[in-house]
């Protein structure tokens, strides 16, 4: 339910580097709304200059106090039109927005998305990665330590993986990449939609050779391929580690007490999936001999 007397907000993508690529409905809506909330009003008044938009602009960004939200959340509510753009690309996605986007749905206030450019979706449709299934993680934590963690945490996502990266950390990141997932195929796409775009398709570690002498510029993201669980559930090695590990849980005798060989290979199943169901069995019966 929306509140019929309020306004509404518009959430508006604009371009990722090529200043075409921005829908008519966003020119228009741009032009029509009362205010234009945007991250950087510099950046905001070239794409106004080149497409003669005359709309105010107030600044809406990360750090924006509380004053500020509630200042254009009432604005809405006595029936405003406004507009919301990040620096570049779809607002809320790794930029300024959420917030404001929370709060105004928490205000009955009807939301608008215009759709348009996003670094993300570009990057993944060009990138020859698995386009079936995908995850994106924005970007990663700065500090190493919440780094790693993060990275193990998506160490078994069975979707290609998508990162927004900045050129100075891209190789200690191809790098501790290559640490926790392997050698996965992934794909640098850099400087999407203008002069010197480029998708690089390579394994992780040839990738980082590539940045190694020269370093990386421009803007990038970056795209590893997903967990295979399939082809890691074929290797020897794998298999004879998770029997291993089910072998120890089976000798804890807290583990076992008081529960019935059905009981227990269906709690084992869960733990662990890259086994088979008579593989588990026969380990159970092996165990009670
Ligand atoms: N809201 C934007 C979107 O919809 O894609 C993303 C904003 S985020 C603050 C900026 C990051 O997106 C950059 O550091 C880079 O990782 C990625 N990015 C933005 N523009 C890009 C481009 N033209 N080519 C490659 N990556 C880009």
């Amino acid at each position: 339910m929306t509140n019929a007397d309020a306004g509404e907000l518009f959430l508006i993508a604009t371009p990722i580097g090529n200043l075409g690529d921005i829908t008519m409905r966003a020119l228009e809506t741009l032009r029509k709304v009362d205010l234009v909330a945007a991250e950087d009003t510099r950046t905001a008044k070239k794409l106004f200059s080149r497409y003669q938009i005359t709309t105010s602009l107030i600044s809406l960004h990360d750090h924006s106090s509380l004053k500020r939200l509630d200042e254009i959340i009432g604005k809405l509510q006595r029936g405003a039109t406004i507009g919301v753009i990040s620096e570049a690309g779809t607002p809320g996605i790794s930029d300024p927005g959420f917030r404001l986007i929370q709060m105004a749905a928490a205000a009955a206030i009807r939301i608008t998305p215009l759709p348009g450019a996003c670094a993300a979706i570009s990057a993944i449709c060009a990138s020859a990665l698995p386009l079936d299934s995908f995850y994106f993680a924005g970007f990663l934590p700065v500090r190493s330590g919440p780094r790693q963690r993060k990275l193990e945490s998506l160490k078994e996502i069975e979707a290609t993986l998508i990162f927004y990266e900045s050129p100075r950390r891209l190789n200690a990141t191809l790098e501790i990449m290559e640490q926790v997932f392997g050698d996965r195929l992934a794909c640098v796409a850099r400087e999407l939609t203008k002069i010197y775009e480029e998708f690089l398709r390579f394994p992780l570690s040839y990738l980082r050779s590539l940045g190694r002498e020269e370093g990386w510029r421009g803007e990038i993201t970056l795209l590893v391929t997903g967990y295979d669980r399939e082809s890691h559930s074929r290797d020897p090695q794998t298999l004879l580690e998770a029997e291993a590990e089910l072998r120890a849980c089976l000798a804890d005798p807290d583990f076992a007490k008081g529960r019935s060989n059905r009981d227990l290979v269906e709690s084992l199943m869960e733990q662990f999936p890259l086994l088979k169901r008579r593989r588990i069995y026969e380990i159970v019966l092996s165990d009670n001999l």
